[in-house]
């Protein structure tokens, strides 16, 4: 069937069948604990101690037993000192401890008092001048992770609060998934790279090639090892070249412009002469072409030209396959109910994702022009509105928003 009449993919249809080529890589990798940061776990992290493995103290003041304190200015004997670090000894009635933060509580000792609510009186005496309850300002043995318990479950993505609690559980290495290889290039004889021509000597018709750089800046985000090949030329050889060499040691080939079905497209052609193709038109705004394959054993995706479009087909549909390639367990992207603070009247037929801003009224506001070429809605706003097709929007209406530091992890 000729693509441009084939008919339009939803994009959960779409990304059903993508994630459904997605099998993650087996590889593993043992990192350091420092260079683990947004990997993905590849086996559970199971605790072998409890944390904190003592009953202790969450402030600096004296440990005493509640039974010699029934009332409010009891005078009790200082008979130990004990410093986060150091343990203490079993408490003789009448006794309190001095301790600090962190300091285990000594056996015998069932509450903390603050030193604010504490007198020290001559040498080695304290007024308690509050009556403490069972417990109070102790931090439980286990309290934070029982021995035996997964901490932090294979398929995890490591944030910087997982990486101190795999620490703290003992872990100074990590099995994390392989990171995939990516190659990546731009097509389109209008790209010029910054820098090798001034703007005041750009050519008519030529542009910046912008793809490239926040491409790489996103593949580079999601762990991944990018081979970047550049421009290359929209010839047929050209082409097949750069794809032969991307399908070399990669597990995906990323491209970008090139997939429509002009006579200046020569990704589809170039792609099923060396492998299989699905060219679909997904239903989305912006962002309606998108490419498929398979090369040898490397994937292939293809994304639109279009710097809008290509950014968010890139968050949508490459994002989940490439965490999913790396054993993530859930891909699916959040979205969270906020009130519009704007007018979309021009409802469309597809699917849209509308670059809007937070404000701080607690609602959206829209960037003005929603063009798939305006990547300044993309700078301005912090997210998109995922808007059902056919959907007006009103101000005060309620759309699901999803935020590009959700998809931008
Ligand atoms: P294409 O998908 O190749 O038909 O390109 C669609 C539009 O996106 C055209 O206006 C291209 O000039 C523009 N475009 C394609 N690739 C890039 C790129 N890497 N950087 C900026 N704009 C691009
Ligand atoms: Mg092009």
């Amino acid at each position: 069937m000729n693509a441009s009449r084939s008919p339009l993919k939803s994009l959960d249809d779409a990304l059903v069948a993508l994630l459904a080529h997605a099998v993650a890589l087996s590889h593993v990798e043992t990192v350091s604990v420092f260079e683990a940061d947004g990997r993905v776990l590849a086996q559970d992290i199971t605790s072998g101690l409890q944390v904190p493995p003592n009953d202790n103290s969450s402030m600096d003041g004296y440990a005493v037993r509640c039974a010699d304190v029934p009332q409010a200015g009891e005078l009790l004997q200082v008979t130990q000192r004990i410093p986060a670090g150091s343990t203490g000894e079993a408490m003789t009635p009448g006794s309190a401890a001095r301790i600090f933060t962190g300091a285990p509580i000594p056996p015998g000792a069932d509450a903390v008092v603050m030193q604010e609510d504490c007198e020290p009186v001559g040498e080695g005496s304290v007024r308690v001048n509050t009556v403490p309850a069972v417990g109070q300002w102790i931090r439980r043995a286990g309290e934070d992770v029982m021995r035996g318990t997964v901490v932090l479950p294979k398929g995890e993505r490591l944030t910087p609060a997982s990486l101190g609690l795999a620490a703290s559980v003992g872990m100074h290495q990590l099995p994390v998934a392989a990171r995939p290889r990516v190659a990546l290039f731009s097509t389109g004889d209008e790209l010029v790279m910054p820098g090798t021509v001034a703007p005041q000597d750009m050519k008519p018709g030529a542009i910046y090639n912008s793809n490239r750089f926040f491409l790489r800046a996103l593949l580079q985000r999601l762990g991944c090892e990018v081979t970047d090949l550049g421009i290359v030329p929209d010839k047929r050889d050209a082409t097949l070249d750069a794809l032969r060499a991307a399908a070399e040691h990669h597990d995906l080939i990323l491209t970008s412009g090139g997939v429509s079905v002009g006579e200046e497209d020569h990704i589809k052609p170039a792609v099923e002469a060396l492998g299989q193709l699905d060219l679909w038109q997904i239903a989305i705004k912006p962002g309606k072409p998108f490419a498929y394959g398979k090369i040898g054993a490397a994937h292939f995706m293809g994304l639109p030209g279009n710097p809008v479009s290509s950014f968010i087909t890139f968050l949508l549909l490459v994002r989940p396959f490439l965490l999913k390639l790396q054993g993530v367990s859930r891909v699916a992207t959040n979205s969270i109910a906020v009130p519009a603070h704007f007018t979309w009247a021009r409802a469309d037929k597809r699917r849209e994702f509308l670059r809007v801003r937070r404000n701080a009224a607690g609602g959206l506001d829209l960037f003005p022009n929603q063009s798939s070429g305006v990547l300044t809605s993309a700078v301005w706003g912090d997210g998109v509105v995922d808007n059902p097709p056919g959907r007006a929007i009103a101000p005060g209406d309620v759309v699901q928003f999803i935020a590009f530091s959700e998809l931008l992890s």
